[in-house]
């Protein structure tokens, strides 16, 4: 049972953690796709911004023209290629301030709330000619160029979109004293990137509903899983330690009370012989209430028992003579009471059975029969036999509902109307029977009706 308790446990927590991955895996998936979602949306509302803004416009004209007069120098091999990036970037040190200082007035303009960073980097830079391709940079993807707006790392950001600048060129420089004509295409290929202050904040923010939730269902399934396996674990002892004290007490109790029994029989020796009738009707009365103690205790003690470990000591017994001298014993012990049985048994296969134990079940569903019976109440008993060995138990008494079916054989359930409980009992008597035809490898079967009554049928295998 300990053992049932605690992989029970390790099944629901093992369950909620599975759970929890799951729910975690899914919460993932929807950052990731609120995250995308997010850039996606700033990415659309930004990326016009450098090719419709006249004021970005006319900065890009000068930086523009700064790096196709430095092309122009080195062409002209008046500065060396070493020279050209450093002249570039100066080139954008005088225009960078302003360029960002246009770029957030239009993000300002558009009403974009997000506190946004904004650059341009380089991917490649070649100038040509029709004879040879010159390549000043190109992107090893790990340490882009800078070109323009503010500064921060690939990581940091996102990409917006890519611009290509192709353009041709052609000036006069002064080479060695005489006029040189300089002509040359460039292909100069940027990224634009951005950078978005606090963007987990704001996915995180729009999935706040989801969390909230996500938090609040988890936190309440734990919570009912802890409670519940702390009450079903509180019940569980105090089930165990009920079950010890009933267990102890009926023990305690069967010392004196088979003292008493053989008091009684000695007291009831000598009422026979010499005392009153009155004497003698208490002397019977003190019997039959010291027999029926005795019952209630044994089944008392016997209620621990499951039917794994009753020890049954079968043996081979003619099905036919044993059911007919079970039953005729019960007859006489009805004494005059008017109840009619009848017993259709027609078998005669040997059956294997312990019969002490099957006769206890045998005995405790023919009580019941009186018990739970009604004026002119009748038992009908029968046997047969095809792959397994059946008897039947029919009475026409008060029955029993279809809801209480189920709970039948159960420990301590005894149906709920008030017809029942004017007649006692502890609720024992039909679950020790299944056990004992469990511990057969049987059956028992019930069928009821309200006010017509019930047939207990028990099947065993065929030894
Ligand atoms: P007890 O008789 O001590 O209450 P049992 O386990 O023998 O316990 O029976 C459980 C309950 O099943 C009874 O309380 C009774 O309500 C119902 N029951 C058992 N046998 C019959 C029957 N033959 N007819 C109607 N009700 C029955």
């Amino acid at each position: 049972m300990h053992k049932k308790i605690r992989l029970l446990i390790i099944i629901s927590v093992l369950g909620l953690l599975a759970l929890s991955g799951i729910q975690g895996y899914l919460i993932n998936n929807t950052y990731k796709l609120e995250k995308a979602a997010f850039i996606s949306e700033t990415r659309k509302s930004i990326s016009r911004i450098d090719d419709l803004s006249p004021n970005l416009d006319i900065i890009n004209e000068i930086w523009q023209d700064g790096f196709l007069n430095v092309l122009a120098d080195y062409r002209a091999k008046i500065i060396k290629k070493q020279q050209v990036l450093p002249k570039f970037d100066s080139i954008i040190a005088t225009v960078n301030d302003l360029y960002i200082t246009a770029y957030q007035k239009d993000l300002r303009d558009k009403n974009i709330n997000q506190t946004l960073k904004f650059q341009k980097i380089v991917r490649t830079a070649i100038v040509f000619d029709s004879i040879q391709r010159d390549t000043l940079f190109i992107d090893t993807n790990k340490t882009p160029l800078h070109l323009l707006g503010d500064y921060f790392t690939l990581e940091e950001g996102h990409k917006v979109s890519n611009s290509l600048w192709l353009t041709d060129h052609s000036s006069d420089r002064i080479v060695n004293g005489s006029n040189k004509q300089i002509a040359f295409n460039l292909q100069f290929e940027t990224e634009d990137r951005m950078n978005i202050e606090g963007w987990e904040k704001i996915v995180l923010g729009r999935m706040a509903f989801l969390l909230f939730i996500s938090i609040l269902i988890f936190l309440l399934v734990f919570g009912l899983l802890f409670y519940a396996i702390k009450s079903f674990m509180t019940q569980k002892k105090i089930a165990d330690v009920k079950t010890d004290f009933v267990n102890n007490i009926t023990h305690e109790l069967k010392t004196p009370l088979s003292t008493l029994t053989l008091a009684i029989k000695m007291l009831k020796v000598d009422a026979d012989n010499s005392s009153s009738a009155n004497t003698r009707n208490f002397v019977n009365t003190i019997e039959r209430q010291n027999k029926r103690l005795q019952k209630l205790i044994d089944q008392v003690l016997n209620n621990s028992l499951g039917y794994q470990e009753i020890q049954l000591k079968k043996e081979i017994v003619n099905a036919g003579d044993y059911l007919n001298m079970i039953i005729d014993d019960f007859q006489l012990s009805l004494g005059l009471k008017s109840i009619q049985i009848d017993k259709k048994i027609t078998v005669n296969t040997e059956i294997y059975i312990d019969k002490f134990y099957f006769t206890t079940a045998l005995l405790n569903i023919l009580e019941n029969a009186v018990k739970y019976g009604k004026d002119d109440l009748q038992i009908l008993i029968t046997a047969n036999s095809n792959q397994n060995f059946e008897i039947s138990i029919s009475d026409n008494g008060i029955g029993i509902s279809k809801k209480e079916l189920k709970f039948l054989f159960d420990k301590f359930y005894r149906v709920g109307n008030t017809e029942v409980h004017n007649v006692k009992g502890l609720g024992l008597g039909l679950y020790y029977t299944n056990q004992i035809v469990k511990a057969h490898q049987g059956k028992l079967l019930v069928e009821s009706e309200v006010n017509v009554g019930t047939k207990f049928t028990i099947s065993i295998p065929v030894k």
